[in-house]
């Protein structure tokens, strides 16, 4: 049998060549880049190492925690006690939460609401859901759907109110604290996990892009490969399996052949990804009074959420503020220094004691040709299966098929799994199938119950908020 080869070095690829390898298999993984870590990784831009944006992982991530468990890894992550939030003019008082008690108990009689549905092959958009709620206030809508578009870069019409739904019961299942890395997540997860790989014999080749995939009679028969340092190209022949890993718009750029044998045929082509920016803001000072956690900048136009990693990271001595802009998409088109100022005023609205002489360097990603993908309504059905109707070849990376709400990093490791575990199906079939853990769900009916005995105590608090914004 010959060497499982992996393309794609991000988290799915690194997950499914060490989980290969950890089945005996001979592997080899190659990836475009200069390094590992796709999304999850860095890159050197003006001679410092630049994330590609700051990651959290919620205990519910059970694959992904599990995994740094068998790297050896956890003690990279440390847990986070608040994520703070700050309104414009209010700079130096953070909050824990931004609309009224009141507000907020309605919002949670809503999250049992969505729990209490079962949308099954159905979906609708978060939007809709939020919209058709006679006891959400504006306020309280408006707070969680630039929440969303902070986050994921989705605005509310394009998240899907099933995949918020298996989220938010994740969560509930898997209680515990956000966690985040210590510091940079390349030097903290990617590059021991690199080390990892090739100590155990593991083959990695970075620069390294597929740019070609020939099939025939059921069967990936080579790989074109394109060396990235001098655009030499080499066609191989293919012995093994392969997993392809790489992002879902790479994977449609394969043609006909590739997509057709994905299971939903074609159905990748319906998927949808957007740019989540970047923006790190070296300071010559520290700037004081900043917390060492996340900070959402709350109804910013361009949907801002900050960390120092100044504070947050080991090896700094000064303020950077390591920003994510939801609405990078805004700025499209615009030239980079015009875009940067964009931001930084925006920033210096909710910072008030930042100012332009404070800044030493600045690394602006918008990341427009490597989107983030975050399951619109009704999209999770065009998700593809690990396994494809051709004999060697699988699919891994965050777009999988996965349960509702599983995307991101826990999306790639699940999926890397899935994808090892459809390769020792075909090559290993007595081995025992790769452990892939559940993610917990809560029963609609058990929801539906409680939202039955809480409806009096609702309308009565929506009743009380009429009453008082009308005074
Ligand atoms: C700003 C930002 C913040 C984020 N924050 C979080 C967070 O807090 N929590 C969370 O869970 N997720 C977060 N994510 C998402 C998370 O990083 C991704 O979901 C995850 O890392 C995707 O891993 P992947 O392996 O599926 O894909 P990728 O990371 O995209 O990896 C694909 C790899 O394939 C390589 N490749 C592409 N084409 C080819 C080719 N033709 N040949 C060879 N190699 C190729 C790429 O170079 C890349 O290394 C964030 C993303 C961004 C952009």
């Amino acid at each position: 049998m010959g060497t499982v080869t992996v393309v794609g070095g991000g988290l799915a690829g690194m997950t499914a060549a060490w989980t290969l390898r950890g089945l005996g298999l001979p592997v080899r993984l190659l990836e475009a880049g200069q390094e590992l870590g796709g999304m999850a990784g860095s890159k050197v831009i003006d001679g410092r190492v630049e994330d590609h944006g700051v990651h959290i992982f919620p205990a519910w991530y059970r694959n992904t925690l599990r995994l740094l468990d068998d790297l050896g890894l956890r003690g990279s992550l440390r847990a986070t006690q608040q994520f703070h939030q700050l309104l414009p003019g209010e700079f130096p008082v953070f909050r824990t939460a931004v609309t009224p008690a009141a507000d907020r108990l309605l919002f949670g009689y809503g999250v049992l609401d969505l729990l209490s549905r079962e949308y099954g092959a159905r979906d609708e958009s978060l939007h809709d859901f939020l919209h058709s709620r006679w006891y959400l206030t504006d306020a309280a809508i408006a707070d969680i759907e630039h929440l969303f578009v902070a986050s994921s870069a989705a605005e509310s019409p394009a998240v899907s109110a099933a995949g918020f739904r298996g989220s938010i019961a994740a969560f509930a299942r898997h209680p515990g604290r956000v966690m985040m890395p210590r510091g940079d997540l390349h030097q903290w997860l990617i590059e021991p996990f690199r080390r990892r790989l090739e100590e155990d014999g593991v083959e990695v080749r970075t620069g390294r892009e597929l740019v070609g995939v020939s099939v025939d009679a059921g069967r990936v028969r080579s790989l074109t490969l394109r060396n990235t340092a001098d655009g030499a190209t080499v066609t191989e022949d293919l012995t093994g399996h392969v997993v392809l890993a790489v992002p879902h718009g790479q994977l449609s750029a394969l043609g006909g052949d590739v997509t057709g044998s994905l299971q939903p045929p074609h159905g990748i082509d319906e998927l949808t990804s957007r740019p989540l920016g970047a923006l790190h803001i070296y300071l010559r000072r520290h700037l004081p009074r900043l917390p060492d956690e996340h900070i959402r900048l709350v109804g910013s136009p361009h949907a801002i959420t900050l960390l120092d990693i100044g504070q947050a990271f080991e090896g700094h001595h000064r303020t950077v503020l390591n920003c994510v802009v939801g609405r990078v998409s805004l700025l499209a088109g615009l030239p980079q220094d015009a875009a940067v100022k964009i931001l930084v005023d925006e920033l210096s609205t909710y910072l008030t004691d930042l100012t332009w002489s404070d800044i030493e360097h600045v690394c602006y990603q918008p990341h427009f040709t490597a989107p983030f993908f975050a399951p619109g309504p009704g999209l999770d059905r065009y998700r593809p299966l690990s396994t494809t109707t051709l004999e060697n070849l699988h699919i891994a990376g965050d777009f999988c098929a996965a349960p509702p709400g599983v995307a991101g990093m826990e999306g790639a490791v699940r999926s890397g799994l899935t994808a090892a575990e459809s390769v020792r199906a075909a090559t290993r079939p007595g081995l025992p199938p790769v452990r892939i853990d559940p993610i917990g769900d809560i029963s609609p009916a058990l929801a539906r119950t409680l939202r039955r005995a809480l409806l009096p105590v609702a309308a009565a608090v929506r009743a009380l908020t009429r009453r008082r914004r009308r005074r």
